[in-house]
């Protein structure tokens, strides 16, 4: 590990990935090796989450070419240093914000969107001229593997490497003079990864978790609330970190949005969800034990059956469960839904902010007042109106957390500034001197 972030930092040095030319070629070069290995891509997603095609192409593999074209669009033009106004102090002079990569670069990546969420702040790094190390998870070892492969094939490990392995070798890895660490993962994880950063002062990225709410009022579109609430709960099985965790839905309207729930949970995984074959798999028994126990308190209303075998379970919407009860307690990252009932808007305000900021939230109802209130009244990282997830395919947005839900952002432009040092420049002008500043100057001295 000390050998590869030490030959990253000297390659670095020798300013390799300083041109436009040299970042463009490494991002075609990264659509190319994306493109050769579509295939064993989709193969490891399905070996390790039973992902189906679609679901491995439109979340993992279709997002990262749509960066990498928004990328090879805006390029040049992120690069170029900025000129910007001056006061009159600063006559003569121009000043520029000089873009200037970190130097090697550290992504530690989960296991939930294992591909898509190791390459993406890769491509953010090398546009902004950075070398690259990727720490896959180990839980979905085939992914971890067939990315190491590829990697290898395409780029050299001065410039991009990939480190498998656990929690040892992450730390392994933290101890070493890193210029930047962008992490995707847990609360926990995230703080022990900025405690140990901390040593070194390296900056930190943090993507990370918590419980991102689904609100339903009275006035909303319940078919269509259901069907995209139904959609972002249980793709990929609920583990998606931006997935509705719970349902927040004024009780005039409960009954009916659980009604449309159960129809389009049959209509997108058949009547036996657990027998459809592309249906995800909870990633490992730990996992699965964990989200199983969320069933012991509340009332299951749909789903709510189990293949210990497998790993699987069904979608399911919990009802009756309380603020107390343990599925209410932690981020779930799985197909469980539980429901609370509210009367006023207020309500669902000052609770979901008596918690850690989550780091989606979605609010479904037609009233513009409203909307507002909840955009304006609740902190949390990004969402949607009368939509869930949809906020992430869109590269013009920032994706990020705050608080406790993570600190910083990327996709598009973010990605590249991310992970840009702004280094601001005044280039003085030699033709004359203006003696306010110096000791002696009666302006100097009426300006103090
Ligand atoms: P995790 O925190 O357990 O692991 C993430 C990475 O950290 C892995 O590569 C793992 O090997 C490493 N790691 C684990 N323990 C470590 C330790 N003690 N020291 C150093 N490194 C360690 O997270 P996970 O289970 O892989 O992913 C699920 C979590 O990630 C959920 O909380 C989810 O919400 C969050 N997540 C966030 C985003 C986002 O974009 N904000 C995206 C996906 C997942």
């Amino acid at each position: 590990m000390q050998t590869v972030v030490q030959q990253q930092k000297r390659w670095y040095e020798e300013g390799h990935t300083r041109s436009y030319q040299f970042r463009r070629d490494q991002l075609l070069r990264m659509k190319k090796m994306i493109r050769t290995f579509e295939k064993p891509i989709i193969e490891a997603l399905k070996f390790d989450l039973n992902k189906s095609e679609f679901e491995a192409y439109v979340s993992e593999i279709a997002l990262l070419k749509s960066e990498i074209d928004h990328h090879l669009k805006h390029l040049k033009q992120w690069m170029a240093p900025q000129k910007v106004k001056a006061p009159l102090t600063h006559k003569g002079s121009k000043n520029l914000i000089y873009k200037e990569a970190y130097g090697t670069v550290l992504i530690i990546a989960p296991w939930n969107y294992p591909f898509q969420l190791a390459l993406a702040p890769v491509l953010g790094a090398i546009a902004a001229g950075n070398t690259v190390i990727i720490k896959p998870s180990e839980l979905t070892p085939t992914v971890s593997w067939v990315i190491k492969k590829m990697v290898e094939q395409y780029f050299s490990p001065n410039y991009i490497a990939v480190v498998e392995g656990g929690k040892e070798v992450t730390q392994e890895l933290m101890e070493q003079p890193l210029d930047y660490v962008f992490f995707t993962g847990s609360v926990p994880v995230g703080r022990k990864i900025m405690e140990k950063a901390s040593k070194q002062l390296i900056p930190v990225t943090l993507e990370l978790g918590g419980k991102s709410p689904a609100i339903v009022n009275k006035d909303a579109a319940i078919d269509l609330a259901a069907k995209r609430i139904v959609w972002g709960k249980f793709t990929n099985a609920g583990q998606t970190c931006i997935a509705p965790d719970y349902l927040l839905v004024h009780h005039e309207v409960k009954a009916p949005l659980i009604k449309a729930m159960k129809k389009y949970i049959h209509e997108f995984y058949g009547e036996r969800p657990l027998e459809n074959p592309d249906y995800v798999k909870i990633v490992n028994d730990q996992h699965f034990d964990r989200i199983s126990s969320y069933l012991d308190a509340g009332t299951v209303v749909s789903g709510g059956s189990l293949d210990e075998k497998r790993q699987m379970i069904e979608p399911t919407i919990l009802d009756q469960v309380n603020w107390s009860d343990p599925v209410m307690q932690e981020e779930i990252f799985g197909p469980i839904l539980p429901i609370l009932a509210f009367d006023h808007l207020s309500e669902v305000i000052s609770q979901v902010n008596s918690r850690p900021k989550p780091l989606a939230l979605y609010y479904f109802g037609e009233s513009e007042a409203e909307q507002e209130e909840i955009m304006t009244s609740i902190p949390f990282g990004g969402g949607c109106i009368n939509d869930t997830l949809y906020h992430i395919l869109n590269p013009h947005l920032p994706f990020g957390g705050v608080g406790e839900s993570g600190m910083g952002s990327y996709h598009g432009q973010a990605s590249f500034d991310t992970f840009t040092h702004l280094k601001s420049i005044t280039k003085q002008t030699t033709k004359f001197d203006q003696k306010f500043r110096y000791p002696g100057s009666s302006f100097g001295l009426t300006i103090i």
